[in-house]
Formats: structure tokens, sequence, C-alpha cells
């Protein structure tokens, strides 16, 4: 385990770095999210982080950081993101739990969700997830299929969207992401048109390798692990 000075350390470190790179991009570095990915992460890391300043954290399963958030319960104002594909069985848990679903990656999801939100009175806050290279091994919708899906996820009770989220593909240079990152603005800019009545105000893309490309392109949020936790063994 890394310690708490390392975590206070790192997180300068990336915030720093979220600053320059809002500045390339002309951006007011307010409008850009740092969310902590603390999964496989023990409770007293978090914890660390959220003494360094940190108050969003993402999770990528339900069942992992359940015993995490429920622990960590008494910070009142940490903010929970789950960012990792979420199973119709733990729905009504996830709904609980967290405070942004990023994931939702399909029709058959959001209805789900509605459902669980209009049940408990609660609107739930959700991002669409996009696939936009287009991955088998990924999660999300076809930049193809998004239009049409998010007239259909827009016309669900209970549901606040957001706006989008997505994985890069993998690759040893940040720059070779950044057409899918530029895809990503370019189908939130049609979203903007086509579906008005929505805030899209979220674009959550950049990940530890990528997260300043990211912003460059205008993310709002960024999801970093290893830079603030160090490698996850
Ligand atoms: C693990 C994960 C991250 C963080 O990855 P790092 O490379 O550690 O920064 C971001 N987004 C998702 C969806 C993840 O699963």
């Amino acid at each position: 385990m890394i310690h708490q000075v390392d975590i206070a350390y790192n997180l300068e470190n990336v915030r720093r770095r979220i600053v320059a790179a809002a500045q390339r991009a002309s951006r007011d570095y307010h409008e850009v999210t740092l969310v902590a990915v603390s999964k496989t992460m023990p409770a007293e890391t978090v914890l660390a982080a959220y003494q360094a300043g940190q108050r969003h954290f993402g999770e990528n399963r339900v069942q992992e950081s359940q015993e995490k958030i429920t622990c960590l319960s008494s910070l009142s104002d940490v903010y929970w993101h789950l960012i990792g594909h979420l199973q119709t069985n733990k729905i009504k848990t996830a709904v609980r739990l967290f405070d942004l679903i990023e994931s939702v990656d399909s029709l058959h999801l959001a209805g789900a969700l509605s459902r669980v939100a209009q049940a408990q009175g609660e609107k739930i806050a959700v991002l669409l997830e996009v696939n936009v290279a287009g991955e088998p091994s990924k999660f999300g919708f076809s930049p193809d299929e998004l239009p049409g899906v998010a007239v259909s996820i827009a016309s669900l009770p209970g549901l606040e969207l957001q706006g989008l989220m997505t994985v890069a593909p993998i690759s040893p240079n940040a720059e070779d992401v950044r057409p899918v990152f530029h895809r990503m603005r370019e189908l939130r800019a049609g979203l903007c048109t086509t579906l008005p009545e929505v805030d899209w105000k979220h674009l959550s893309m950049g990940m530890t390798d990528d997260f300043e490309v990211g912003i460059e392109e205008g993310a709002t949020i960024v999801r970093v692990g290893r830079a603030i936790f160090g490698v996850r063994g």
C-alpha cells in the first residue's frame, strides 16, 4: 500500500497537470472534475485521498465498492461514480451507493434504472457509455446507434441524462486516442442539437495515460487511478 504522503503528492501533481492541460486548450480548469479511481484500493486509501482534498471517487464493481462506500458513509461530501458495467441484478444496490452512473451501456439497463428510480421516487444521474472504436471487448453504444438510443433514453422517467462517457483503446501513445476523444466531442455536439432539452454537460474521457489529451478535447470528467494510487496489485 502506498503512503498517505504519496497520495497527497500524486493528487497535487495530477491537479497541476489538469490545470496545464486546460490552459493549453484555453479552458477554465474548474470545468474539469477529477474522479480518483479507487477500484481495488481499501477504504483507508480512499480516506487518505479524502484527507488530501479529493471528493470524487470512481469504482467499477458494485460488489467490491459496497463495503468501502458503506465504511466511508460518514463522509457526507463524497461523490461516488460508477464507471464499470452494471449488471441488472445489482441495480438497486448501485442506485443506493452511487451518485452518478457513468456506464449506461444498453437500453435494457436504462429501462431498468428508470423503473428503480420511479419506484423510489428519485432521479438517477447517468451518462451514456460510447464504444467509439467499436472494440468487441468493451461495453457501450456505437456512435451510429447513439442518436436513436439517446432519444429513447431521454424520454425515460427517473433518469437525469448528463452526458457521455468513453473508455479509449489502450495505446502506447496518448496522441493516438485524440481522434477518439474528438469524435466524442462531435457526438455530444450532435446531441446538443437534436436533443436540446437534455443538458449534455459531461464528457467523461481520459485516464492515467491520456487524461491531458481528454481535457484538450473537452473532457469535463477525467477518471484517474494509477497516477494517484499507484499501480494496482
Ligand atoms: C480503471 C479505470 C480507470 C482508471 O484507469 P487508470 O489507468 O488507473 O487511470 C478509468 N476508467 C475506467 C472505466 C476504469 O475501469
